[in-house]
């Protein structure tokens, strides 16, 4: 007899397991934020084949206490600052636990009706929080990553058949998803052109005209423009209302990447950098990132749905899938890639209804607060300033001195285990980069950390 966990044993072990997960969320700061554990570490300490025979369920819980846990860079840590901080919570966990057991896969609308709707309902609601138009049709893909693909795939299809060559405009500061979804797309690197910045990290829409002007004079197609709200190195906005200007004028397809930034105009006092938005083909947010929905989650809005089923739609509904076709119904896998799907909306809707959106501006806002407290502390001790304007919720500084001295700063505070920062280059310069994005870091977080920081400086 094969082993069958029976709804006794999974009931108590799943009681033990949310024990656990109950009290790594309220003893997290005790955990090294970063993993310190050598590459190989763990695959040394395990078997190289699989078991023959299954194992007991404490025992494997065991295991990942003693094996896995140690390995773990905690991103769900308050004082994880490195990259874009992302955050899940106690609404979004619960959420993907019963996403995870209901396994439902809504390829088609009949083989996840509640799960079709929920993606379409939730994502209206999100729409509706960031001020964009009611005509976009939202769908969830797992990273901005493919969202940004899917768009790109869309831009294509609507450039029409043509043989000259494609070309793709964004910044010299755009996220590598953009690259890579150029390349995953078929385009080719000499298709891509990364427009100039200005002082502060902004395409300049006059160089991204300039640019279309060459390839135009070169028998080339410009086809699509992708500007950035919250670039990666430095969360810099790109000016989406002149490039927007520029899109219809040269009937580009415009696709925004929000991937970070976008939840910040859930607040009133930044739904502003969405302006232009509404003229957009396309925009991604990642609710994976600021908005408390652990990984995965990426909501790619399009005004033009019927261009990505078109790109992604076959001569004929294949024979298995035809018994389950509902006139009337939207099937969510013609508008992607991917046939199965994921009930991923399942946990954005416990997030969204949980906080509410007075809720997450909230926190959202307080993000943003410390990271103004942070910049001053920076800006008033002399051995420091700053990279970058501090638009959201990121931080960018360096210590006056060389990039290696820099580099020596940041390992050594990621080392202490009490806190991790990541790096970028901004002007030449490398430069230390704090993002504020867990829904449990408090201003103590913040504080001890610039202790930590401004101790290690000379
Ligand atoms: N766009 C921006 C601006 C980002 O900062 C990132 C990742 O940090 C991405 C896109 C890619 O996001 P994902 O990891 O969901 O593919």
């Amino acid at each position: 007899m094969p082993p069958q966990m029976s709804p006794e044993e999974f009931r108590a072990t799943a009681h033990q397991t949310v024990d656990w997960i109950a009290d790594y969320l309220r003893d997290i700061r005790d955990y090294p934020v970063l993993a310190n554990v050598e590459p190989g570490a763990l695959a040394a300490r395990l078997p190289k084949s699989g078991p023959e025979r299954g194992e007991s369920i404490d025992v494997i819980l065991e295991d990942f206490r003693k094996l896995i846990v140690p390995g773990v860079t905690h991103w769900n840590h308050p004082r994880f600052f490195g990259y874009f901080s992302v955050s899940s919570s106690g609404p979004g966990i619960l959420g993907e636990m019963l996403a995870a057991a209901l396994n439902t896969n809504h390829m088609v609308w009949k083989t996840g009706p509640s799960a079709t709707e929920l993606e379409q309902v939730s994502l209206g609601w999100l729409r509706q929080w960031l001020g964009l138009p009611e005509e976009f049709f939202g769908i969830i893909h797992d990273t901005a990553s493919t969202s940004t693909l899917h768009a790109v795939i869309a831009a294509r299809e609507a450039a029409g058949p043509n043989t000259d060559p494609l070309i793709l405009y964004t910044s010299e500061h755009a996220n590598l998803s953009i690259d890579r979804a150029a390349l995953a797309a078929g385009l080719g690197r000499d298709s891509i052109r990364h427009i100039h910045i200005d002082d502060e990290f902004r395409m300049r829409p006059e160089s991204l005209e300039a640019a279309i002007a060459d390839d135009l004079a070169a028998g080339r197609k410009p086809f699509c423009v992708i500007p950035t709200l919250g670039t990666t190195s430095s969360s810099s906005l790109d000016p989406l209302p002149e490039i927007a200007a520029i899109a219809q004028r040269y009937r580009l397809w415009l696709h925004v990447d929000a991937a970070y930034a976008g939840p910040a105009a859930v607040l009133d006092e930044y739904r502003h950098i969405l302006k232009g938005a509404e003229l957009a083909d396309s925009l991604v947010v990642n609710p994976h990132k600021w908005l408390f929905t652990p990984i995965d989650l990426s909501a790619l809005y399009t005004r033009r749905p019927e261009i990505f089923r078109r790109a992604l739609s076959l001569d004929q509904t294949p024979a298995y899938l035809q018994a389950t076709e509902s006139s009337g119904a939207t099937n969510l896998s013609d508008y992607s890639v991917a046939l199965g799907r994921r009930f991923r909306a399942l946990k954005l809707w416990f997030v969204l209804r949980f906080y509410g959106r007075e809720g997450i501006s909230e926190i959202l806002r307080g993000h943003m607060r410390m990271a103004r407290e942070f910049a001053a502390s920076v800006r008033a001790d002399p051995r420091f300033e700053l990279a970058a304007p501090v638009l959201f919720s990121l931080v960018c500084f360096r210590q006056h001195g060389s990039d290696d001295d820099n580099r020596e700063l940041l390992d050594r505070i990621n080392s202490t285990g009490s806190a991790f920062l990541s790096g970028t280059q901004l002007r030449g310069k490398f430069v230390l980069r704090l993002a504020i994005g867990n829904i449990a870091t408090t201003d103590a977080d913040v504080q001890e950390t610039w202790n930590l920081i401004s101790s290690f400086a000379p």
